[in-house]
């Protein structure tokens, strides 16, 4: 059925790029409805299961209690260290992880258009605060926040998401849940001129002038995943939504898009080994088990298979999931002991954890089903390995091992200190890499390099931005920053052409 009122922009999606684009476009005048395909209490995509973190170019904490966190008083501001993030760092840490491969123009916008987003959030209601549990240690008094990641949504991802709903509501933007978006329809001259949709009652048609895709990746769809992933991909667990199933993806490719991006590529992580199929909402994004520089990765074989300290744990977590997935049983087990302990980071301590202690290495192996042998051989061979060095996990301390491989280059400790624990987790994903290509103006592209008039893309689904490998926290700055814009452009377009 073909609905008679005429939206001047359709969003199709409901996270944090669906609703940035929505605020967007409403600011410019546009009339907007928002097409959410999850039901009204599973709202809100991946952005809900984040810890809200976004990483932004900065010039230190004065810059920041300017207008990202006025409300930090005078006495926490002098147990804080926060390094200035320039623009070059951004810059630099995207390219280096991504090995050069990001698109220079899309990087520069999402690099420049970082600070003033974050900005514009927080006009929208969005407040901010300094992610002290995750992303700082205290040494000797002082919060020093390390890997250019300080700041996060109060109430993290709930927080955020809730934010902007209740900003698109004041504003009049019109939601409507458990509604899936089908099919785009296009003019005879190939413009954007409408969206097919499925919700409860059946089949619908709306008129729209402009279209925002904002509709996730395609990590939720196990077909997808073993298509462009790869085999085994199957079997991992999904982080966050259920519902990014690459619709959009998918919609916009039947219309003459452009693929783009790493394709084969995802963000995937160490995620409890018990962890259910998707993300549960309300354990969010404890699963994670990211305080593996501080120890020791195992397989069932007992034998390490990467670096642990090859970098912050912000440069490496997105990639080593997939290693994960590469070992037997798709598990692997990090090794503690009670030197660090109590650094661990929250998500260790929540009941929903798997987790064993024994008094010797041994003992450990066996109750964590490890190979007992391989695993004392490999702490053993670890242990002797490591060099002198003062441990320092707020800094690249470069403490590190000699003579074994895989190396461990920072915050090598020896496994010394019984009781010993040890954390079973398998790959989560994320979301994928792959998706659209668009332009700086975040219009989408087709295969000749041409906008498709009236479409535009933000998000998880535009491809391009990340490669191997990916810097924490910038998913969601990456998807505030072309939201924003494609909400502005599409405003800008419909009311051009009407
Ligand atoms: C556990 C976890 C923790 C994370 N932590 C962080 C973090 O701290 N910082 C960070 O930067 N990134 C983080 N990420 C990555 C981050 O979630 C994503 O980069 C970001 O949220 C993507 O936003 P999005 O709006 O593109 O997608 P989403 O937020 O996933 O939104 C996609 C939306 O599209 C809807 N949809 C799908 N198909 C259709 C259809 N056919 N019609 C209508 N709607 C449709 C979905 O229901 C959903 O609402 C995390 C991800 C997970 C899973």
């Amino acid at each position: 059925m073909r609905e008679p009122r005429r939206f001047d922009v359709v969003v199709i999606g409901g996270g944090n790029a669906a609703l940035c684009a929505a605020l967007a476009a409403r600011e410019r005048g546009a009339s907007v409805l928002v097409l959410e395909k999850a039901p009204e209490p599973e709202r809100g995509g991946n952005s809900l299961f984040t810890a809200g973190g976004f990483r932004f170019a900065h010039t230190g904490l004065e810059d920041l209690r300017k207008d990202v966190i006025p409300d930090l008083t005078p006495g926490e501001a002098t147990s804080v260290e926060v390094a200035p993030y320039p623009e070059e760092s951004f810059h630099d840490d995207l390219m280096r992880l991504t090995e050069n491969l990001s698109d220079p123009d899309l990087a520069d916008v999402l690099v420049t258009r970082s600070r003033p987003t974050v900005v514009w959030m927080r006009s929208h209601g969005v407040r901010w605060i300094l992610m002290f549990g995750r992303q700082s240690f205290r040494v000797e008094g002082t919060h020093r926040f390390w890997g250019g990641l300080s700041v996060e949504a109060v109430g993290g991802g709930p927080g955020l998401v809730q934010a902007l709903y209740a900003r698109a509501q004041a504003l009049g933007v019109e939601v409507r849940y458990a509604t899936k978006a089908t099919r785009l329809l296009l003019s005879d001259q190939g413009a954007i001129r409408g969206v097919v949709y499925r919700s409860l009652q059946g089949f619908g048609e709306i008129t729209a002038g402009a279209v925002v895709l904002a509709a996730g990746g395609f990590e939720a769809n196990p077909e997808w995943r073993t298509r462009y992933l790869g085999a085994g991909w199957e079997l991992a667990r999904v982080r966050g939504t259920r519902h990014n199933t690459g619709d959009g993806i998918r919609m916009a490719l039947e219309v003459g898009a452009q693929p783009y991006g790493h394709w084969s590529g995802c963000h995937a992580v160490a995620w409890d080994a018990n962890a259910p199929p998707f993300g549960d909402r309300r354990v969010g994004d404890l699963f994670q088990k990211h305080s593996y520089p501080l120890g020791l990765i195992v397989n069932l074989r007992g034998e390490r298979f990467v670096d642990e300290g090859a970098d912050f744990r912000n440069y490496t977590y997105a990639k080593y999931g997939r290693e994960i997935l590469k070992q037997p049983h798709r598990v692997a087990f990090q090794l503690f002991d009670q030197k660090v302990v109590a650094l661990l980071r929250e998500e260790y301590l929540i009941r929903e954890v798997t987790k064993a202690e024994g008094p010797t290495i041994d003992a450990l192996a066996t109750k964590l089903e490890i190979d007992a042998e391989g695993l004392v051989r490999t702490v053993r061979e670890f242990n002797a390995a490591v060099q002198p060095g003062e441990f320092n996990p707020a800094i690249l301390d470069r403490k590190g091992t000699r003579g074994i491989t895989p190396p461990k280059s920072n915050w090598a400790l020896p496994l010394d200190t019984p009781p010993f624990v040890g954390y079973a987790v398998t790959c989560g994903i994320t979301f994928t890499f792959g998706g659209l290509r668009v332009n700086t103006r975040a219009e989408v592209l087709d295969t000749e390099d041409r906008p498709i008039p009236g479409l535009y893309a933000a998000g998880e689904l535009v491809g391009g931005l990340f490669y191997q490998n990916y810097p924490g926290g910038a998913g969601l700055m990456a998807g505030a920053v072309f939201g924003k814009l494609a909400g502005e452009h599409a405003a800008e377009y419909t009311t051009r052409a009407s």
